[in-house]
């Protein structure tokens, strides 16, 4: 995987550990030459993420309707700027552009972004992996969430593996390597 597209909070969150997991994820993405799409914001941990791999040398693009630029402040420094007119244009231009996607914790905007991709990925639209990176259990909920859903009945069983998922940047991005889309 060249590129990956990752979705994260415009926020930070009261656990310095997700900042902290943030960082890490950045640092492996620069170790393993893994260039970055994201939303383009300074703030919250799509900022630390961004400037995690742009202090460690890798590449950043940012993609960010113009609408947007006061409420999100745009990160200035990244290696390259994609201005788009609307949030359905961002999602087509950053999913264009990656070879799979991670979210990282966040809210309604991150789980809109991996719900999007999730299933769109269930009706065959692409096949790439899609990660969550399930820092201090974040996202142990969501997958209960799943759990349920596939016991009652609303999400076939052989969708469970649309996503996987790691607390250990390190093992998702090999997680995501392996990622064979036929298990779908
Ligand atoms: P949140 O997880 O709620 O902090 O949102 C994270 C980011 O997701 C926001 O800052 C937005 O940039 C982005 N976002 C939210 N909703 C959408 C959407 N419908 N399409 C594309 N990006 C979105």
């Amino acid at each position: 995987m060249k590129q990956i597209c990752v979705f994260a909070g415009s926020s930070a969150g009261h656990n310095p550990a997700y900042a902290e997991g943030a960082k890490k994820l950045g640092k492996a993405f620069a170790e393993k030459n893994i260039e970055l799409v994201y939303g383009g914001a300074k703030s919250g941990l799509m900022g630390v993420l961004a400037d995690s791999i742009l202090e460690q040398g890798g590449k950043v693009t940012g993609v960010m309707p113009t609408e947007l630029f006061d409420r999100e402040i745009a990160h200035t420094e990244l290696s390259d700027f994609i201005e788009v007119n609307t949030m359905h244009e961002r999602k087509a231009k950053m999913s264009e552009l990656a070879d799979g996607y991670i979210a990282l914790p966040g809210g309604f905007g991150t789980f809109e972004e991996l719900f999007e991709t999730v299933s769109w990925a269930q009706i065959g639209l692409h096949q790439k992996p899609v990660a969550l990176f399930n820092i201090e259990g974040y996202y142990t909920p969501l997958k209960r969430l799943i759990e349920h859903a596939i016991e009652a009945g609303f999400v076939p069983e052989t969708n469970r593996s649309i996503i996987v998922d790691s607390a250990d940047p390190y093992g998702l991005l090999d997680m995501m390597n392996n990622y064979d889309s036929r298990n779908q």
